[in-house]
């Protein structure tokens, strides 16, 4: 039996067939094809050669199976910054974007600060902070050289002088100081159930274990020792931690303490400022 070529519009078929968005098909076949999804639309009568066509059938299988489209293009836009992202760092999430901007605000015109992200991953954080304020001296810790390899190649190829850092929270930034630290750390809790669709993600990303707030409050415990006078803690945490993160705030000292909301309407940040004595 002689099997037919795959045109685009059949694997596309295909795609619609095994439950996957039209607009993850096309993204998907057009970097196969080296192809914007538009060209795909005027060209839907095109026919795979066999690599591309035993490529797809890969990367449907996958995206079928759950896989974040992002870990199949091997990307995610950020803050008008496009990442590279693998299985080794989270997804930047939209929600995120909160957190820069609420940095943005604190930075404003001045030159020459401090600024760490900890737990930086694809160096999301870190890099839209460096984009929006050249001034500033970025560091980005990552307690996995994996993830913190893929950051430094986001950098690289933004041109973004950014520092890279082994460090576990404030473990390997022993006598470093910071006018404002930011974290997107891991917060979800051991047992949520939302954990199971996350589960092509890092775990060690998404979540410290127990109730979800280890991390926030190492970083929260050890901040103080680390930011100069007048100098800002900046987290992303859970939807249903806002009232315990602002409490380990008030315990370490902090003042001006405030929580903000995503776009979704969820409290979904925290700040407080280095409290003088
Ligand atoms: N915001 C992520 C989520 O989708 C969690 C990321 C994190 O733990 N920092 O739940």
């Amino acid at each position: 039996m002689t099997e037919r070529r795959l045109t685009v519009a059949a694997a596309l078929a295909q795609a619609r067939a095994r439950g996957v968005a039209l607009l993850d098909a096309r993204l998907l076949l057009g970097r196969l094809l080296g192809a914007s999804p538009t060209w795909l639309i005027a060209h839907d009568e095109i026919c795979l050669d066999a690599e591309v066509a035993s490529h797809w059938a890969e990367d449907l299988e996958r995206r079928a199976g759950g896989e974040p489209l992002a870990y199949l293009l091997g990307q995610k836009e950020f803050r008008g910054l496009l990442l590279d992202v693998t299985p080794a760092t989270l997804i930047p999430r939209p929600e995120t974007e909160l957190l820069v901007d609420w940095a943005d605000a604190l930075l404003g015109g001045s030159a020459g600060c401090d600024v760490v992200d900890l737990g930086t991953g694809c160096g999301a954080i870190a890099l839209a902070v460096k984009q929006a304020h050249p001034q500033a001296r970025v560091v980005a810790t990552d307690a996995s050289p994996a993830a913190l390899a893929v950051a430094q190649g986001n950098a690289r190829r933004l041109s973004l002088l950014v520092e890279f850092i082994v460090a576990s929270w404030w473990q390997g930034l022993e006598g470093r100081l910071f006018d404002l630290v930011l974290s997107n750390p891991p917060y979800v809790r051991e047992d949520d159930p939302a954990l199971d669709a996350l589960r092509h993600e890092p775990t060690a990303a998404l979540t410290p274990g127990g109730d979800g707030l280890g991390a926030l409050a190492a970083i929260i415990g050890g901040a103080a020792a680390h930011l100069n006078a007048d100098g800002w803690l900046v987290l992303e945490h859970g939807f249903d931690q806002a009232e315990p993160v602002r409490e380990l705030l008030r315990k370490a000292g902090f003042a001006a303490i405030e929580t903000r909301r995503d776009l979704a309407g969820h409290a979904r940040a925290a700040a407080g400022q280095r409290a003088v004595p």
